[in-house]
């Protein structure tokens, strides 16, 4: 399970996470929905230590993203430390980012051997059974721009899965694309909150959320405005914010 505790993000003067608080019980699916600019995408980066936090703190099974605690102080990992660490916490981005130079196969295989350790033998196995998760066992030695942007967004979510993470993040996994291929990325996505992975998704796909989530959290303004299940949220949203954004998006 994950718990976001109280965490604060200020760049300069703009207060961008004003005090989150989240827990994401193992196997839940929660979709984060908010205007432009209401710090989702710093929130998925912070759960990431991506981006260092201000205040407050970020647990993955009890252990702390990013810090070590002795007695009552927190002291900041080494930068190794952080890489182990955040290998429990998995991120696909908007716009797939797998390296360009190397082949479907070497993207899957790279993270497990330098970051995990595992046997180059062992991380082709976990990659060959992967790929064909996301149905894409004929692409193994394709280069990415050989793929269109859903083939390369289901590379890019194998690859995060390579790494055995206990979390997966998605910001905004199918904004890229073009329309017909948002299907094939959501059914994997779909697929995984079957399976019990732990998820994490900011989308503005309504209807996925609607279908797929456990919880909805609405966010403005570096706040959590209300969480709930998706029929609370989409049916009976209390406040008056959260109200006129589904108005626009629904
Ligand atoms: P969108 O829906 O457009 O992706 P978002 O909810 O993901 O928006 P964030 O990217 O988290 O929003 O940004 C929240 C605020 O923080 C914005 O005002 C943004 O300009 C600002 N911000 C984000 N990153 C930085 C940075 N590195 N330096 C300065 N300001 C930043
Ligand atoms: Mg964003």
């Amino acid at each position: 399970a994950v718990r976001i505790h109280g965490i604060s993000k200020s760049f300069g003067s703009l207060k961008v996470l004003d005090g989150i608080d989240l827990n994401l019980p193992a196997g839940s699916v929660t979709a984060i929905l908010g205007p432009s600019g209401s710090g989702k995408s710093t929130l998925l980066r912070a759960i990431n230590h991506l981006e260092r936090v201000d205040g407050g703190f970020i647990s993955v099974d009890g252990d702390l993203v990013g810090y070590e605690q002795k007695g009552d102080v927190l002291y900041e990992l080494k930068e190794k430390d952080i890489l182990k660490r955040r290998a429990d916490i998995g991120m696909v981005f908007q716009s797939f980012n797998l390296f360009p130079h190397l082949t479907v196969l070497e993207n899957l295989i790279e993270a497990p051997i330098q970051v995990r350790g595992v046997s180059r033998e062992e991380a082709i196995q976990l990659a060959q059974e992967l790929l064909a998760r996301v149905g894409l066992s004929d692409k193994i030695n394709a280069y990415p721009r050989q793929l269109s942007g859903g083939q390369q967004q289901r590379v890019a979510i194998a690859r995060a899965l390579a790494l055995r993470p206990k979390v997966l993040l998605f910001d905004e996994p199918t904004s890229a694309l073009d329309p017909e291929l948002v299907g094939e990325v959501l059914d994997v996505i779909k697929e995984l909150a079957r399976t019990g992975t732990t998820l994490v998704i900011v989308t503005h796909e309504i209807g996925f959320a609607r279908e797929v989530a456990d919880t909805v959290v609405f966010m403005d303004g570096g706040h959590i405005l209300e969480a709930g299940s998706p029929a609370r949220i989409f049916n009976g949203a209390e406040h008056p914010r959260t109200r006129e954004f589904l108005a626009k998006v629904l």
